[in-house]
């Protein structure tokens, strides 16, 4: 890639990077995707990849794995040529034009627009058998809708750990499957919406540990009870479960993004205008679940990604009025 300038470069691959990725092709920007290189906590595909049915996303009515779904996605971005690396891009520096960015392999490359969509990961208490059994498949998971239908789970008493609206949800979730769900949460009030928290509260499948954290999750080979220390007595005491769900919200990907592109508190990528894609610099575009922490769902990450795609394209459009990139197309297709 050295050398040459790219017309949109595009980091990620979940749905928004796909879903760019596919517009962009068809409208012959040949965009480069660093769709990122496998990790503990990431693969290529991102979250769909961990889930197992996904049910509602349109077009499938019997529903769809998630690995299909994102390999479909990625098939489909190839089959207009896209070209693929497998790699993380981690520098962007906005202060040049066209952008320059650096690959973790070594590849610097230059970029009229980039499309940021590296998705957001679940967050983690960082306790020892905590990462263990959710590596070894023993009972630990950050994705009640994705593994809380396993056989494991049947019948047993399950505990998510959180207050916020996703807490709710999986804990409802899991009432489909288990004898009991068991919500443990750190204060005495929860963080979720009124209308969540009473449908939770209201469950009689559904009871709270308030005022609780978790120190220690017990098991050897599977999650069999957990320790919980009173937030406010100090007191220890242990409780039996047959799974344990996190649910204390997500980080987005964008470390390598500070002082790139403005970010919230929590590190989403903010796109000040309503209904644009565009960050505060020019020519850099955000998609999916790196700048939406509120709908995080693949539908939309599709449809931001092809915002972006269709932003990126424009100002691609007026950039070669103003004088870069007289390669470019100037009639996109439809
Ligand atoms: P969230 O609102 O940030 O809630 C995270 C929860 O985890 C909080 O209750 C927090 O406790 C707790 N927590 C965080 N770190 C913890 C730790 N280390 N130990 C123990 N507890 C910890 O995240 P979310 O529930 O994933 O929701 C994110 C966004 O998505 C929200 O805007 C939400 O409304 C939206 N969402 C909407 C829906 C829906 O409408 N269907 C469903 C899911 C999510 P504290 O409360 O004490 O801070």
């Amino acid at each position: 890639m050295d050398g040459q300038i790219e017309n949109v470069v595009i980091v990620g691959s979940g749905p928004a990077a796909w879903t760019a990725a596919v517009y962009a092709a068809r409208a012959r920007l040949d965009p480069l995707v660093y769709e990122g290189a496998p990790s503990r906590e990431m693969i290529p595909g991102g979250q769909l990849m961990f889930t197992t049915e996904v049910e509602n996303y349109p077009g499938f009515p019997e529903g769809v794995d998630g690995q299909t779904l994102m390999m479909g996605m990625r098939a489909q971005a190839e089959r207009f040529d896209t070209r693929i690396i497998t790699d993380d891009i981690v520098e962007v520096d906005p202060t040049e034009r066209p952008f320059r960015l650096r690959s973790a392999g070594g590849d610097t490359l230059r970029a009229r627009t980039v499309i940021i969509a590296t998705g957001a990961r679940a967050n983690w208490l960082g306790l020892h058998n905590e990462e263990r059994l959710a590596q070894s498949g023993g009972g630990v998971s950050a994705c009640a809708v994705c593994d809380g239908a396993l056989p494991a789970f049947r019948d047993q008493v399950l505990a998510v750990v959180g207050g916020g609206d996703s807490a709710m949800e999986e804990a409802t979730y899991l009432t489909k499957f288990a004898r009991q769900v068991v919500i443990i949460h750190r204060r005495d009030a929860f963080r979720a919406s009124p209308i969540m928290a009473e449908r939770a509260l209201n469950d009689p499948k559904i009871r709270v540990e308030w005022n609780s954290v978790v120190t220690e999750v017990l098991g050897d080979d599977f999650v069999t009870g957990l320790r919980l220390r009173d937030t406010v007595t100090g007191e220890e005491r242990e409780i039996e479960v047959g799974g344990l769900f996190l649910a204390i919200g997500h980080t987005p990907n964008t470390a390598f993004l500070k002082g790139v592109v403005e970010l919230d508190e929590t590190g989403y990528i903010l796109t000040p205008e309503p209904w644009r894609t565009a960050t505060s610099v020019e020519g850099i575009f955000a998609a999916g679940d790196v700048m939406d922490s509120y709908y995080r769902q693949a539908v939309t990450a599709a449809g931001t990604g092809c915002m972006a795609a269709l932003e990126a394209e424009r100002y691609l459009a007026h950039a070669v009025e103003a004088d870069v990139g007289s390669d470019l197309p100037t009639e996109p297709v439809a």
